[in-house]
């Protein structure tokens, strides 16, 4: 067993849309047991990013592995089953379905099949409650937020890709948030996390990458990234 052996790279990705070129040459590793955050302004690439390591969209140049293999040619549904578990800026739950059955859907598509695993993640995501018996649909951003996490974690991921978890949070969902992803790290979960609140990427992440104009263009832990950023966002 290699420990620091990264769980997922992304090699040299290019991503276009029509012409556009929205990543280009994008290389990064993301560790087992590590938060690695990924912070840049709107358009940056982000989300474009996550949707060629997911496997929603097909890079034009570069390779996506999964520990040493190589998935960049397989199915967003095939890369679940190995063990990389997202969650979308835009929330997709299924409405119609309770907390509970959202979940399951999770467990069902993810890496092990393994019933526990869901009443852990409800546990985990404070959804065991009567909440977990309630429809999606009418649920607020906070709680809708905690079920796609535990989808997520219900599949038993080696891999877990966070597209803004925080957006919509209040400030003690934030800190709980904070709290049940040091957890994750902590069990050797890797953990990718997109995310705009700088404090929040200070308190959990080992290391940061910045991204403008579909470049990295910084990386390092957050003590040395994040004043950069800070002072280049208050001169924007
Ligand atoms: P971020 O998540 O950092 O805000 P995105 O990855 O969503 O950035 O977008 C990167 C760039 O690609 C932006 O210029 C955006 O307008 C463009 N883009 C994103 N998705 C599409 C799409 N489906 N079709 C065309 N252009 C897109
Ligand atoms: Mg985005």
């Amino acid at each position: 067993v290699r420990p620091h052996a990264p769980a997922l790279t992304a090699h040299r990705l290019q991503a276009r849309y029509n012409g556009f070129t929205a990543l280009d040459d994008v290389t990064l590793t993301v560790p087992p047991g590590h938060v690695t955050a990924i912070i840049g302004p709107n358009g940056a690439g982000k989300s474009t990013l996550f949707h060629c390591l997911a496997g929603t969209h097909r890079p034009a140049q570069g390779q996506v592995l999964l520990g040493a293999r190589d998935i960049t040619r397989l199915p967003a549904h095939a890369r679940t089953r190995l063990g990389i578990a997202r969650t979308f800026q835009q929330l997709a739950v299924f409405p119609s379905l309770t907390v509970a059955e959202n979940v399951r859907v999770g467990a069902e598509q993810g890496r092990l099949q393994d019933p526990s695993a869901v009443e852990r993640a409800l546990r985990l995501l404070s959804l065991d409650g009567p909440v977990r018996s309630l429809p999606a649909a009418a649920l607020p951003t906070g709680t809708l937020r905690r079920v796609e996490l535990a989808r997520a974690l219900a599949g038993s991921p080696r891999v877990l890709l966070l597209d803004e978890p925080a957006a919509g949070l209040d400030t003690a969902e934030v800190t709980a948030l904070a709290r049940i992803l040091k957890a994750l790290a902590a069990d050797g979960t890797a953990l990718l996390v997109v995310e705009h609140d700088l404090d929040l990427v200070a308190d959990l992440a080992d290391t940061v990458h910045v991204m403008n104009a579909g470049r990295i263009v910084a990386s390092g832990p957050p003590d040395r990234v994040l004043d950069a950023a800070r002072s280049q966002e208050n001169t924007a």
